[in-house]
């Protein structure tokens, strides 16, 4: 093999490489720095890593204190690509809470890292927990519908939840589950910095307004998370469960007004 053929080999490598770590940290769709969709900030230019994430050995539980709005003030990073890639190596194999002993990968969120839009959900479920994507089982299909009803695509959003292992039986996150997780989830949105937030039902909404309302009584409310607008509404998984017209109209209602919103401006 010639030395340019070396290269070239060389060069495919370093990109699939490169191509599976994006994957990792949620970007699936690279030919987003093409055309922006609507709402969505402009994107700095993915910054490629020196080395992919290593994998860290088992942590002592205690909540990520690397995170915060310090960082962002005092001038830490502001690519949302290297940000988010600072979070899942941050992550690395945790088992800070107990979730860590039945999963079989974390899922760590997918989607435009530069979303104007960020929907926040409670948990993977068997199906993400498998394939290592939120939102991909029937709940998923239904929440696509849901975003695609405001005239976006899957791509143009980024989607997270609050705890990043699935609980077993696809159980509720016990409260200490999602405070030791959520401040993951707290740094993922000041990596992305959405302009709108959706919380897919009550624990996301808890979660992020710190309500102790039920969905049914907060949802189509607008709620603040760090000066961000938070639409609650209901999770898509509820509404495949509760599938009536009321229902349908309220989440219709709900995301019309978070897609306004977006349309506002910042
Ligand atoms: S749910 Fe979150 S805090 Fe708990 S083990 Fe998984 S990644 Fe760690």
């Amino acid at each position: 093999m010639s030395s340019c053929g070396r290269g070239d080999a060389a060069t495919r490598r370093a990109l699939a490489e490169w191509v599976a770590y994006l994957r990792e940290i949620g970007v699936r769709d690279l030919a987003a720095a093409a055309p922006r969709p609507v709402g969505e900030r402009a994107a700095p230019a993915p910054a490629r890593p020196s080395a992919p994430p290593a994998k860290e050995p088992a942590r002592r539980a205690s909540r990520p204190e690397l995170f915060s709005l310090a960082d962002s003030a005092s001038g830490g990073p502001s690519d949302p690509v290297a940000r988010l890639r600072e979070i899942r190596e941050e992550i690395g194999d945790c088992r800070r809470c107990r979730l860590h002993e039945r999963r079989t990968q974390i899922v760590f969120g997918v989607g435009n890292p530069s979303a104007g839009l960020m929907f926040v959900g409670e948990g993977p479920g068997a199906e993400e927990d498998a394939r290592g994507e939120p939102f991909v089982g029937r709940a998923g299909k239904k929440l696509d519908e849901m975003i695609r009803s405001v005239g976006l695509e899957r791509g143009d959003v980024y989607i997270a939840n609050v705890v990043k292992c699935r609980p077993p039986d696809n159980r509720t996150p016990e409260a200490d589950e999602a405070s030791t997780c959520s401040p993951f989830l707290f740094a993922q949105i000041e990596a992305i910095r959405p302009r709108v937030i959706v919380a897919l039902g009550a624990p996301a909404a808890k979660t992020l307004l710190g309500s102790r309302l039920g969905i049914t009584q907060i949802r189509g409310t607008w709620g603040s998370f760090r000066g961000i607008p938070v639409m609650p509404t209901f999770h898509p998984a509820y509404l495949l469960r509760a599938y009536t017209q009321e229902n349908r109209r309220k989440v219709w209602e709900d995301l019309k007004a978070a897609r306004l919103k977006l349309d506002e401006g910042p």
